[in-house]
């Protein structure tokens, strides 16, 4: 299976309907990029820039962040890189930030992500100056971690516009073209994207936050792992509200959690309407075998009689019609 998923490293993921469909990969580190050429992928759609920052003993300081969100950039070459500003505090604490955070009672909603970074802003002030003069001459995709509400959003490009106007009066070589973007992780955001989709160039929709915030779940707390499932009528549901609301502003729609790398919940995603997902490495093969073999149309009928009339068991039902369907 291994050597089949390799050899589609060349192959496009189209549907049997003819639907193109955007695979992309999650990174972290500059060794993450040779992923893209191994497995033929459109591009990093999630850059989790806080690694770097796991990883050290100490800040890193600019020139370090600087030298990294280059050397990614250039190894991905003319595929897209969305990186995704910091997104520590919480379960992904750092011993150096540690005395600003005081024991939470809830750290997955606790003073985390674009929160932190609003208010520490030197720590956001200075990695967007490094993504900014990596990204000299070329297209910077930014988004921004946890966004609740479009205030958040407008005062995190802020601060790169701020960035941004600085550089310009050095005159240092600029981005050629800033893309920005929000992750929606909160449910909250759902409801104002009339508000925030005309701002965005693009909108990142990470799962796993979402589901443990919709389902009231922990992600990682192993008595809940049942009751954390994708395929559940109201997580599809709420996925497909959020592509049907967003669809006016022609902006890119990407899942970029672990949903989208499990062959039957991308499936799900795609009956629901969603056509990017960026994913583990590992899974694009998988995915894009997945994505070969189906009938997106078909899927979508069957999705929708499903979230119309939801069977006992979702996705029994669902992997049923996979296996009847060839898929
Ligand atoms: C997510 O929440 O789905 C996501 C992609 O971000 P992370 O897993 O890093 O929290
Ligand atoms: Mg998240």
């Amino acid at each position: 299976k291994l050597a089949a998923y390799a050899a589609l490293r060349d192959v496009e993921p189209v549907s049997k309907d003819g639907t193109r469909i955007g695979v992309l990969i999650n990174a972290g580190l500059r060794d993450d990029i040779a992923h893209l050429a191994i497995t033929g992928a459109d591009g990093v759609g999630l850059f989790r820039t806080e690694f770097q920052f796991l990883v050290s003993a100490t800040l890193p300081q600019r020139e370090r962040q600087l030298r990294l969100y280059r050397d990614v950039l250039d190894a991905a070459g003319e595929k897209p890189v969305i990186f995704r500003t910091l997104d520590i505090g919480g379960d992904k604490s750092l011993p150096y930030l540690r005395e600003d955070s005081p024991g939470e009672e809830n750290p997955a909603m606790g003073w985390r992500a674009l929160r932190l970074a609003l208010e520490r802003d030197g720590l956001l002030k200075v990695q967007a100056r490094a993504l900014l003069e990596a990204a000299a001459g070329r297209t910077l995709n930014v988004m921004f971690p946890m966004v609740a509400e479009p205030w958040e959003f407008d005062a995190a490009r802020q601060v790169f516009e701020n960035q941004l106007a600085f550089l310009k009066a050095r005159k240092k070589i600029l981005p050629e073209r800033i893309r920005y973007g929000a992750m929606l992780e909160v449910p909250a955001l759902a409801e104002t994207l009339d508000i925030l989709g005309p701002k965005l160039d693009f909108l990142s929709i990470g799962t796993n936050d979402l589901t443990q915030f919709l389902l009231a779940a922990d992600r990682a707390h192993p008595k809940l792992a049942q009751r954390y499932d994708w395929i559940s009528t109201a997580i599809l549901r709420f996925l497909r509200r959020v592509v049907r609301d967003v669809s006016p502003y022609k902006i890119d729609v990407t899942v970029c959690g672990e949903m989208g790398g499990r062959q039957l919940e991308a499936l799900a995603l795609l009956a629901i309407g969603m056509r990017r997902l960026s994913i583990t490495p590992a899974a694009v093969g998988p995915i894009k075998a997945m994505v070969r073999s189906l009938d997106i149309a078909a899927a979508s009928a069957k999705m929708e009689e499903m979230l119309a009339n939801p069977p006992v068991d979702m996705r029994a039902e669902l992997l049923r019609w996979a296996h009847a369907n060839g898929v």
